[in-house]
């Protein structure tokens, strides 16, 4: 018999949760996000942070808050359309908006927000259509749910199954049609099909969205995004990025012609309805994009300690799966094995987090591993050297 009061409620609930190993204990970070960090209070190799360029603890971003600090203080105390909106954030969208070689661009207050935003913007009628991967990011997926469209999802990557998706009756018959897709997917670290999704939506009249939070600082010239790498910049309508990952700080954007993103500032409802950045947080990614621009070395960096280490699990004979960027998972297959790896590795001095089924497919309990452009050859070395070791201990290799 089901309780009804909230308490009985709660502790049923957490029963559940921890018996099926989806009860969530946080680690403690103490002091900043560094390719060598002290989590629960052990120096570890940090494998686990998305801090892509090592730029979440880099002394100019942390002079660039500190001056905006000093001359705009530590708030807004508005959303954006009523007083929130400082020069400092128009000056950030424009220089977002020419690094991404568009008319303009948005800042949102995360890269969830901004997907959610973006799909119950522009799909706001039951005859129009989002077409989704079946692996996008949770952000789009409550996005697709919030906004009034119908929706279909395609298997991963599989563009005969976007193409019948499109040839279908109701998709002939929508008032508009949006396929949407990661750059970068965030659990296997594999690209999207650009070139073919490009493909089909101009043949069957769709727009694009691409949400390239793990491609922001990562794949293009100075980090621009998949568009970018893939020549594609003028065919895709909607790009997505975040400022939370490999631009150190917080936040998310949308980039795109002038009309996209006055239309959004009438009508996003996180942009309306919640308060803007506080302005160190948006001298940070200033600062921030100037290094992607002046110092392209790091992201070269960042490239060749994903190759060495990627290298290193393969020779070692770890399945990395399909991962075609520095996002590498060690595929495992089994639940409990794979919090094991995590927790003895942990042991070890390697921060790698296991993620498993129900946010993998079953049979693809893993860990994922995302090295930065500051870990030192001899970080990675030690890392590959306990992957190994760890191993070999629980039969994995
Ligand atoms: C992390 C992530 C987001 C959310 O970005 P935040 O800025 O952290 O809110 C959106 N999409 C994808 C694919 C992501 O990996």
């Amino acid at each position: 018999m089901a309780t009804a009061n909230l308490m009985g409620f709660l502790d049923e609930e957490i029963t559940r949760l921890k018996a099926e190993g989806r009860f969530v204990k946080l680690r403690i970070l103490e002091g900043a996000q560094e390719p060598v960090s002290v989590i629960d209070g052990k120096k570890v190799v940090n494998l686990t942070s998305n801090n892509y360029l090592d730029l979440a603890n880099h002394p100019a971003l942390k002079a660039a808050a500190q001056a905006a600090i000093a001359k705009y203080g530590v708030g807004t105390a508005a959303v954006r359309p009523i007083i929130g909106t400082m020069d400092i954030h128009m000056a950030l969208e424009k220089k977002l908006a020419e690094f991404k070689g568009t008319e303009a661009a948005l800042v949102f207050q995360s890269g969830f927000t901004v997907n959610v935003a973006c799909c119950q913007s522009l799909m706001t009628d039951a005859s129009d259509l989002l077409i989704s991967d079946e692996l996008n990011h949770a952000s789009i997926i409550d996005g697709a749910r919030l906004s009034k469209a119908a929706r279909k999802v395609y298997p991963h990557k599989d563009m005969k199954a976007l193409q019948a998706i499109l040839e279908s009756p109701e998709a002939r018959a929508a008032r508009r049609k949006m396929i949407v897709t990661d750059g970068v997917f965030s659990m296997d670290g594999d690209l999207a099909p650009l070139p073919a999704i490009v493909e089909l939506a101009e043949k069957y009249g769709a727009f694009v969205m691409v949400d390239d939070a793990h491609a922001s600082g990562v794949m293009g010239r100075n980090g621009r995004g998949t568009p970018d790498h893939f020549g594609l910049t003028s065919r895709v309508q909607i790009q997505i990025g975040t400022l939370s990952k490999a631009i150190g700080s917080i936040g998310g954007y949308v980039a795109g012609s002038r009309s996209l993103i006055d239309y959004l500032v009438s009508t996003a409802r996180p942009f309306t309805f919640s308060s803007s950045h506080p302005p160190s947080v948006t001298a940070t990614c200033i600062a921030a994009l100037d290094i992607l621009l002046n110092e392209p070395e790091r992201i070269e960096k960042l490239w060749a300690n994903a190759r060495h280490f990627k290298d290193g699990l393969r020779k070692l004979g770890f399945d990395t799966g399909v991962s075609e960027t520095p996002i590498t998972p060690v595929i495992v297959g089994d639940t409990a094995k794979a919090q094991q790896f995590s927790a003895r590795l942990f042991h070890e001095g390697v921060f790698a987090l296991s993620i498993c089924y129900p946010i993998v497919a079953r049979g693809k309990d893993r860990l994922r591993t995302i090295v930065s452009s500051g870990h030192t050859a001899r970080d990675l070395d030690f890392a590959l050297e306990k992957f190994a070791k760890v191993g070999k201990e629980l039969g994995i290799i």
